[in-house]
């Protein structure tokens, strides 16, 4: 791998010359770089720019986001999905507010030891906001790497993963702009050496030293593991209107979308008749099926399989929170998910 040291050489001039103005490279503030770089896990850049406006609009600091409600922090975060990264925002700038007086901590140990940071975000932030030499090695970088090196061991193996950041450790500490490092690794993985398709190697500032690019094999890396194909679940969801309130409750502390709040189901596809008869049961007495519908979502690893129903109910039943629309507009964060599945509330 000797031939990634030129990398901050071809590197450096190139992002200086192509980077994207994105909200979070404005500054170097580790409150900024943390919660982008939390955000964008799993997350498209175009998807994550309104919710980090809209995030540092009402949580300004990491003291604010130490204090914020977790009905408002929900919200903030309702739609990004993988509910466990907000939470743990929250305890870590807890952490940081109380053990370390509203500072980042600035080694790279001690921003590994907070809730929700690991390998990749510790190298991030430590790396572009206190110049650490650790690199952020994620899917991107791992894609670029296999390809620079024509290494066609499997990056989704640990050990592989530790000798791909070690290399590159290697070279961030013979660079002092390790900031310039970061981002630009991250840029030509996310606008050049792109994944699914060809890389566009003829815009690479690397493709001389590129051992993929020059044997012609760049399209055979990164070698990954066969994902499994996703669990299929199927289930009928209830939107029970009584008056302007829509029946919602909390989902377990523990699993997917844990502690969230949730619409009514039960397993498997219903008819309408049959809905009708499970709100009859629960208390709702039902006077109107408004509509039926079919609707999906996918997570990472189960797809949701849904029937949406939409009844009209005569009675708000005690096992339910009753939420108004207002409120499940305004206040209420719902798991895009359950979303999905929610009728234009235009209708009767
Ligand atoms: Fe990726 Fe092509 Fe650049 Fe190699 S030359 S790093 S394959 S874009």
């Amino acid at each position: 791998m000797n031939h990634i040291k030129q990398l901050p050489d071809l590197l450096l001039p190139w992002y200086m010359a192509n980077a994207r103005d994105l909200p979070w490279r404005k500054d170097r503030e580790p409150y900024h770089v943390w919660l982008s770089e939390i955000m964008l896990q799993q997350t498209r850049v175009e998807a994550v720019k309104p919710y980090y406006h809209r995030f540092l609009e009402q949580l300004p600091t990491v003291e604010s986001l130490a204090q914020c409600d977790d009905g408002q922090l929900m919200k903030l975060w309702e739609g990004l999905g993988y509910y466990s990264r907000a939470r743990n925002l929250k305890k870590a700038a807890q952490i940081i507010t109380e053990q370390y007086h509203g500072n980042f901590p600035e080694t790279y140990e001690g921003l590994l030891s907070l809730p929700g940071v690991g390998e990749y975000t510790a190298g991030a932030v430590g790396s572009i906001c206190f110049g650490l030499p650790e690199p952020a090695v994620d899917g991107n970088v791992l894609r670029v790497m296999a390809r620079l090196c024509a290494d066609s061991r499997c990056v989704d193996d640990a050990p592989v993963k530790h000798d791909i950041r070690d290399a590159l450790r290697l070279v961030y500490q013979q660079t002092e702009n390790r900031c310039g490092l970061t981002q630009s690794l991250m840029e030509l993985g996310a606008t050049v050496c792109v994944p699914n398709g060809e890389p566009k190697c003829d815009l690479c500032p690397c493709c001389a030293i590129c051992k993929g690019h020059c044997e012609k094999t760049a399209m055979e890396y990164p070698v990954r593991k066969q994902k499994k194909p996703r669990k299929i679940e199927e289930y009928t969801m209830f939107v029970l209107r009584c008056g302007d309130d829509i029946a919602l409750r909390k989902r377990p502390e523990k699993g997917l979308l844990a502690g969230l709040w949730e619409l009514p189901h039960t397993d498997g596809h219903s008819t309408i008749q049959q809905a009708l008869d499970v709100a009859g049961k629960w208390g709702c007495k039902p006077y109107e099926a408004v509509s039926l519908r079919k609707c999906t979502h996918i997570f990472t690893h189960i797809e949701w399989h849904m029937t949406a129903v939409y009844l009209l109910c005569g009675s708000k039943c005690g096992a339910f929170t009753w939420v108004s629309l207002q409120a499940l507009a305004e206040d209420t964060a719902l798991p895009t998910a359950f979303r999905t599945a929610l009728p234009d509330f235009k209708q009767p």
